[in-house]
């Protein structure tokens, strides 16, 4: 964000880039953190006499393996698979796989590092962690998803378990993924363990409002900053970029608290409806027929679908990125305030670029950076969690009035952490900080580990 790291900071940061050469969305997420840090050293000196934040920059462990399959015509094929486990000092690690070609150690190791200070935002017992693999599952038929679901679990599975490591979806891995390694973990195991993975079918251990979780949490986060600025989210026009899971649920929770989307996206383009998105239409397009966006356009004639288009051009009172890392940047961020933005809540992981961040901080819009605003998959995945232990399953009000809850808690903790340190209404300081000290504190109590 251009500030300075500090005396004291600046050599640790040095230090994380030499160490990890070539990572680059790894070294921005850290620096990302690092910058809140200086006066939590001030405050807190026995965290830099015991290396927490050197410590913390370090995976506990990182694993990579080779990921063999068929393809339907009979070609082998290899992809790379990892797992990166961050952090376990609040309880076992969490955290996300993705399936994405731009996949590699790097993004692996940003999300990770994100996922500790998230996770601890929730305040439930998980530790930070996320993998996947760079297999593009694009125009893959079913049974090719699962001969490579089924290949990565071979290895996974003795990495992971309901105590240790309990991994979910992110970009390219939903319930059907799921359902798939959550097959083959069960068969190399001979164990019903429901607890290992989170993001289950309703029917063998999922959760209600999991699917809508992150969408849902992430309204629920920027409804509140909007709130303590005393407005709501009552006729205000929104875009959501992405139409995956996270940007779905995003568009229906606007709805249902009186908003209106008026644009979505996926990689290939932009759809912009003046009267406000079909959800029903995208929904029956990308989680049932899994086709591209720019079909919308057959089913509304009045819509409009720009390739390549630039989804931060169209004006609107809220924007919620919910696409992928570093989709928006300090252009569009200064496109957003000039054309009214007023809050910004990120479903997605590090969607803003640091420029970008810096433009909404000075704007001093409401800006809720996405380790704090879609915090609510990784609770519910918690929740889920809960309920496998348990063996109880929850109704869909019950799970969501926590959802909303832990939301609350979130925007509360960060909000009071940012006046706290003399930063009000700076949710990025807020987030770091709060996240920080609760890791912090816990490694320190465990000693040197
Ligand atoms: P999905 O795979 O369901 O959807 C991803 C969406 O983003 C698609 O519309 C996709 O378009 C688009 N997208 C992905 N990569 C790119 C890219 N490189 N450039 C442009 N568009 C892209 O993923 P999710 O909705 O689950 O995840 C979206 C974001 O939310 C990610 O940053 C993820 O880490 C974050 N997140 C997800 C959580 C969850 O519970 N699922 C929890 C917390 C954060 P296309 O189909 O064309 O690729």
């Amino acid at each position: 964000m251009g500030n300075g790291l500090g005396k004291v900071i600046q050599p640790i940061y040095d230090e994380v880039i030499a160490r990890n050469p070539a990572e680059k969305e790894f070294h921005q997420a850290v620096r990302e953190v690092l910058e809140s840090l200086g006066p939590v050293l001030a405050k807190h000196p026995e965290f830099g006499e015991h290396k927490i934040i050197q410590r913390i920059c370090e995976p506990e462990r990182q694993i990579i393996f080779r990921i063999p399959w068929t393809t339907d015509k009979g070609e082998d094929m290899i992809n790379r698979g990892f797992r990166v486990q961050f952090n376990s000092a609040l309880g076992p690690y969490k955290g996300g796989l993705r399936f994405h070609p731009t996949v590699y150690l790097g993004i692996i190791k940003f999300l990770g590092f994100e996922q500790i200070f998230k996770n601890a935002l929730t305040g439930m017992p998980i530790g930070g962690a996320k993998g996947g693999s760079d297999f593009d599952p694009k125009g893959k038929s079913d049974s090719e998803i699962m001969r490579f679901c089924q290949s990565l679990m071979t290895e996974l599975h003795r990495h992971i378990g309901e105590h240790t490591d309990v991994p979910a979806g992110d970009i390219g891995v939903s319930a059907r993924e799921i359902g798939f390694m959550y097959g083959q973990y069960k068969r190399l195991s001979n164990k019903w363990e429901a607890g290992v993975l989170t993001g289950k079918g309703l029917a063998w251990g999922g959760s209600l409002v999991r699917k809508e979780a992150t969408g849902y949490g992430a309204v629920f986060f920027v409804h509140e900053m909007l709130k303590a600025r005393g407005d709501d989210f009552e006729g205000k026009i929104c875009t959501v970029s992405g139409s995956g899971n996270v940007a779905i649920y995003t568009i229906e929770k606007i709805h249902q608290l009186g908003g209106k989307c008026v644009a979505c996206s996926d990689s290939g383009g932009v759809i912009y409806h003046e009267k406000g998105l079909d959800l029903d239409l995208i929904k029956q397009l990308k989680e049932v027929d899994r086709r591209r966006i720019s079909e919308y356009t057959k089913h509304h004639k009045d819509a409009v679908y720009k390739e390549k288009g630039n989804i931060w051009e169209i004006p609107c009172h809220v924007a919620m990125p919910s696409a992928t890392e570093n989709e928006l940047d300090g252009k569009d961020a200064a496109m957003l305030v000039k054309n009214g933005c007023i809050a910004v809540g990120e479903g997605a992981n590090m969607p803003t670029t640091p420029e970008g961040v810096e433009v909404f901080l000075k704007a001093k819009i409401a800006y809720g950076p996405g380790k704090a605003a879609n915090a609510g998959g990784v609770a519910t995945s918690a929740l889920e969690m809960q309920q496998n232990a348990m063996r109880d399953a929850w109704s869909f009000e019950e799970t969501e009035v926590k959802l909303h809850k832990i939301m609350k808690n979130i925007h509360q903790l960060c909000y009071e952490t940012a006046e706290e340190y003399g930063e009000p209404g700076n949710y990025v300081v807020g987030a770091n900080i709060a996240g920080f000290v609760k890791v912090a504190r816990a490694m320190l109590a465990h000693g040197v580990i």
